[in-house]
C-alpha cells in the first residue's frame, strides 16, 4: 500500500453526524474548506463513531445523518474529485491510533478540557455519560493525527481538542522517535517525529450564536437554521431570534443581539447592512423588519445549495465515500505502521481491502 504521492499539505476536518449541517457550520468551516480544497490535500469525514456517544440507541438516524452530511458537503461545492471524503467506520487504523494515544492522556487533563466540559452541561449530560464519551477526544486526537495534517479547520469551540492533539504529538514524538522536548513544533516530523503539531485553521465566523441567542449554533440544541431548511422554515426560524428586549416599546438592543450578528455575517451588501443597522439603533425599523431582510439574506446564500442538493441521491453519497475510505486508509495505514515502527509492534504488515 503506497502514500499519496502528492506534495500538497494535508488538512483534515469533520462533522459529527448528530444531525444535519447548519450556517454555524458553513461560516465556521465550510467556507475555509472550499478554498482549502483547492490548495492542500484535504480530507474530511463524518464523525460516525463520535455519534454513538449521545446516541447509541438511535443508530437509524446516524445513518441518516451520516448521508445528509456528506449531501451537504457536496451540494456546497466540496468536490469529491479534490479532496477525500470519508466515514470514520470504515477506517479501522483510526480506533486503533486512539488505543495507543489514549495511554498519554491523563484523566485529570481529558477532565480539564473545556470544551468537553461544556458539552456534559449544555447537552444535560450530567454525571450519566458513557465511558465512550470520555473516550472521543481522544479518537478525535487520532482522527486528526491518523492524516498528519498541517492544518484543522475548526470552529472556535474545538479549539481546545486540537491544542490536546498537540499536546500528545508531542509526546508520542518525545516517547517513541527520540524528539527532545526543546524541539521546536515545526521541526519535530522533519526530525524524525512520526506526528507533525498541527495548527487549527479558525473560519470566518469563529463562532455562531444559534437561534436562542445564547449558545453556540449546535445541531444537537435546537438552536440551528440548516442548510437544507426550506424558505420558510428559515424564515420562521428567523422571526423567533430573542433581541433582548422585553417589550417593543423598549428601545432596541445594540449589544449581543443576534440578529444584528446575522446581519453582520449573511448581508453580502455591506453598504445595505450599515444602512439597516443605522435604521433600527434610530428605531426607524423594528424587529420584524431586520428579520425579514436577514431571513431573505439567509435564503439567498441557501438556494443553489438546496437545489444542487435535490439532485444527490442516498447512492451518489456510497460511491463517493466508498472511493474516500479507500483513499483513507491508504494514508491511515500508512500512519499506524510508522506508529507501530516507533512503539516497536511492527510485527508484520497487513492490507484494508474493502468489499
Ligand atoms: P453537536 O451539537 O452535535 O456537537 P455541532 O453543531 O457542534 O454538533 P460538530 O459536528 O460538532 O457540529 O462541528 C463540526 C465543525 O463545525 C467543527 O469544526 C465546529 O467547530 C464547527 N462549528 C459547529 N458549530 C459552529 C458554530 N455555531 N459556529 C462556528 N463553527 C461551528
Ligand atoms: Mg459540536
Amino acid at each position: 500500500m503506497s502514500e499519496s504521492t502528492t506534495e500538497r499539505l494535508r488538512v483534515l476536518t469533520g462533522d459529527t453526524p448528530t444531525g444535519s449541517l447548519h450556517l454555524g457550520h458553513y461560516v465556521g468551516s465550510i467556507e475555509n474548506r472550499l478554498q482549502m480544497q483547492e490548495e492542500y490535500d484535504c480530507f474530511f469525514f463524518v464523525a460516525n463513531w463520535h455519534a454513538l456517544t449521545t446516541r447509541a440507541d438511535q443508530t437509524d438516524d446516524i445513518r441518516a445523518d451520516t448521508i445528509s452530511i456528506v449531501k451537504d458537503w457536496l451540494a456546497c461545492g466540496i468536490d469529491p474529485n479534490k479532496a477525500t471524503l470519508f466515514v470514520h467506520s470504515e477506517v479501522p487504523a483510526i480506533a486503533e491510533l486512539t488505543w495507543y494515544f489514549s495511554m498519554l492522556v491523563g484523566y485529570g487533563r481529558l477532565m480539564k478540557n473545556p470544551t468537553v466540559k461544556d458539552e456534559i452541561r449544555v447537552k444535560g449530560l450530567g454525571d450519566e455519560y458513557s465511558f465512550g464519551f470520555l473516550l472521543y477526544p481522544i479518537g478525535q486526537i487520532a482522527d486528526i493525527l491518523a492524516f498528519r495534517p498541517a492544518f484543522v479547520p475548526v470552529g472556535e469551540d474545538q479549539v481546545p481538542h486540537i491544542e490536546m492533539t498537540r499536546e500528545i504529538a508531542r509526546r508520542f514524538n518525545q516517547y517513541y522517535c527520540k524528539i527532545d522536548g526543546s524541539v521546536p513544533d515545526e521541526e519535530h516530523a522533519q526530525r524524525g517525529g512520526v506526528f507533525p503539531i498541527p495548527e487549527a485553521r479558525i473560519g470566518r465566523v469563529a463562532r455562531l450564536t444559534g437561534i436562542d441567542g445564547k449558545n453556540k449554533m449546535s445541531k444537537s440544541l435546537g438552536n440551528a437554521i440548516h442548510l437544507s431548511d426550506t424558505p420558510k422554515q428559515v424564515q420562521k426560524k428567523c422571526n423567533k431570534i430573542f433581541t433582548g428586549r422585553g417589550s417593543m416599546d423598549d428601545p432596541p438592543v445594540l449589544e449581543n443581539n443576534t440578529i444584528l450578528e446575522y446581519l453582520d455575517i449573511f448581508m453580502p451588501d455591506k453598504a445595505r447592512a450599515a444602512e439597516l443597522n443605522e435604521a433600527y439603533a434610530a428605531s426607524k425599523i423594528g424587529d420584524g423588519d431586520l428579520k425579514k431582510e436577514v431571513g431573505a439574506a439567509m435564503n439567498a446564500l441557501l438556494e443553489p445549495i438546496r437545489e444542487k442538493r435535490a439532485t444527490i441521491s442516498d447512492d451518489d453519497v456510497i460511491d463517493v465515500l466508498k472511493d474516500g475510505c479507500r483513499k483513507a486508509n491508504a494514508v491511515a495505514e500508512q500512519t499506524l505502521w510508522k506508529a507501530k515502527q516507533a512503539v516497536r509492534y511492527d510485527f508484520f504488515k497487513r492490507e484494508i481491502v474493502l468489499g
